[in-house]
């Protein structure tokens, strides 16, 4: 494949004019660092995905200039923030230019009055809340990549949050933002009108157009953001079962609580609990007769939290569980954005200790489906983890789902080990078979096939216009009137298809 940077070099001098040499980055290392994601890829087929070029803006100005040239020269372009996504969607699978947005990182307004706080792209949640500490508030998007993801990324994703029950997802805490849309306008989208405006009831609710599109529809410059009051406490209680079912009772009863408080209810199933035995030193093994944990987590002020707490200890004992103590309790809760080193130095079921690549498949599945999707999905694990003696079934979380009723639909997450460097062309369609399969129960028990990653990769985005429907074709329309070039993140979501191409780049 040519590269875009042997072939424009007067372009290279265009984009240096808009953002100073610093701004681009030519280096071989520069643009590998970009390739690089958390998600399993064969190795061997990263060089096919270098972005020809990287650029560093600081300016919403920056960026409609260099998406303007990107326009007219018909280079793809593809934002990045954290580069966490779990699905590909910062990798660059058509090549061009990778905006990478971490120098958009200023804090820009601290609204102590009206409850918000308007930041760059580029800040991550750690970064925010160390500076908000001082005023008592905090921006609540609490992902288990905490740390690493950045706002751009939690918007460009539509992210979830460990803590939503209580304060929301992130569409539910970004109040509005700017966007640099394809063809270089820069526009602000929220409810309506008004940067600050939490509700309204003008017009169409853009905010949720351009919330979760992956960088497919622009590059969001700027985000203002809720503030809650810091929580004067926090309690967490973990509770283990002998069983799958009475855990599962038990998460019903738990997660149906009613209580304000309650941040979230998560479920580890046997499997996770096996796969943390194994490889996590950190954590502290259970009796093989615990079959099941839950977690709890409640936020607020003590008035609120202690009586609270009382009562989501009685309703998790009386629903079977036992509690496992306070220092797992506090511990496991307060490691909850540090564990996800562990997948980086899985084993294989057999105890060979090699290099594993983590894979996480998340779907929105109802309540009443989950005992269901539980036994398919590791059915479907087992024939695969037979079938290629390369892959290994982690296990799988269940993570109350809504913003404030989290009770109807659970973020259901299996986790994937792959040996790396065993991942090949040959056995690249089973990996990506299991991963469709796994999609297709999700859809089959009405769900959808992703709560908070997105389906850009092969084995989910072929299902994206299953799981839309007609809504698939509003999707494309809307693609070809606000990026005519097909410039932005293509070849994701299948939107390839609104241009009449079909070709895939990812085998
Ligand atoms: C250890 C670990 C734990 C995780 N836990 C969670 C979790 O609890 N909850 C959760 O939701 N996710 C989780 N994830 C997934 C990931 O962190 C989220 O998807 C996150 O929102 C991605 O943010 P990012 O800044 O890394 O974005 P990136 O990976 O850089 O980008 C994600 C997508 O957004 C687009 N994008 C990036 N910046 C912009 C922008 N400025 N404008 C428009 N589009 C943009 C990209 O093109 C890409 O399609 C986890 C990932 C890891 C590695």
């Amino acid at each position: 494949m040519t590269t875009f940077v042997e072939i424009h070099d007067v372009v290279v001098d265009e984009l240096r004019a808009i953002l100073g040499d610093d701004g681009v980055l030519t280096d071989k290392a520069a643009r590998y660092n970009r390739t690089r994601v958390p998600a399993p890829f064969p190795v061997h087929r990263w060089a096919e995905y270098v972005p020809d070029l990287v650029v560093l803006p600081r300016t919403a100005e920056q960026v409609s200039e260099v998406v303007k040239l990107a326009n007219r020269e018909r280079i793809p372009l593809v934002p990045r923030a954290g580069g966490t996504g779990l699905n590909d969607g910062a990798l660059p699978l058509k090549r061009g230019i990778v905006v990478d947005v971490k120098r958009m990182d200023q804090i820009k307004e601290v609204d102590l009055v009206d409850r918000t706080v308007t930041v760059g792209p580029g800040i991550n949640m750690l970064k925010l809340n160390e500076e908000l500490r001082r005023h008592g508030v905090m921006y609540p998007d609490d992902p288990a990549s905490y740390p690493c993801s950045l706002v751009g990324g939690r918007i460009g994703t539509s992210g979830w949050s460990l803590i939503g029950g209580r304060y929301g997802h992130t569409r539910d805490l970004v109040i509005s933002f700017q966007i640099v849309l394809p063809t270089g306008e820069i526009i602000e989208v929220g409810d309506g009108g008004g940067r600050k405006i939490r509700k309204s009831s003008t017009g169409f609710q853009l905010k949720h157009l351009f919330m979760g599109h992956q960088g497919t529809l622009g590059i969001v410059t700027e985000a203002t953001l809720e503030l809650v009051p810091r929580p004067e406490t926090e309690f967490a209680a973990f509770f283990h079962y002998p069983s799958f079912a009475a855990a599962y009772e038990s998460t019903g009863a738990l997660a149906k609580s009613g209580l304000a408080t309650l941040g979230g209810v998560v479920l580890f199933d046997e499997w996770k609990l096996r796969y943390l035995r194994r490889d996590d030193e950190a954590y502290i093994p259970r009796p093989d007769h615990v079959k099941a944990v839950v977690a709890t987590a409640m936020y607020g002020t003590r008035d609120e939290v202690e009586p609270a707490a009382r009562r989501l200890m009685r309703i998790g004992r009386e629903s079977g569980g036992t509690y496992l103590g306070d220092e797992i309790s506090s511990g496991d809760w307060a490691s909850r954005h540090d564990r996800y080193a562990t997948p980086l130095h899985g084993r294989l079921r057999t105890g060979e200790v090699v290099p594993m690549s983590w894979h996480c498949e998340d779907a929105s599945i109802n309540y009443s489906q989950l005992p269901a999707v539980m036994e398919e999905w590791h059915a479907i694990a087992d024939r695969y983890v037979t079938r290629t003696g390369i892959l290994d079934d982690w296990g799988m979380f269940f993570y109350t789902n809504a913003a404030h009723k989290p009770w109807g639909d659970y973020l259901v997450e299996i986790d994937i080990g792959i040996w790396e460097q065993r991942l090949s062309d040959e056995n690249w369609p089973d990996w990506v078979a299991c991963k469709r399969e796994i999609a297709q129960v999700a859809l089959d028990h009405g769900g959808s096939i992703t709560a908070c990653h997105g389906a850009t990769r092969e084995g989910d985005a072929e299902l994206v216009p299953v799981e839309m429907g007609g809504g698939f074709d509003v999707m494309m329309k809307i693609k070809r009137v606000l990026d005519p070039n097909n410039i932005m993140n293509p070849g994701k979501y299948e939107l390839d298809r609104a241009f009449g191409l079909d070709e895939k780049v990812f085998r």
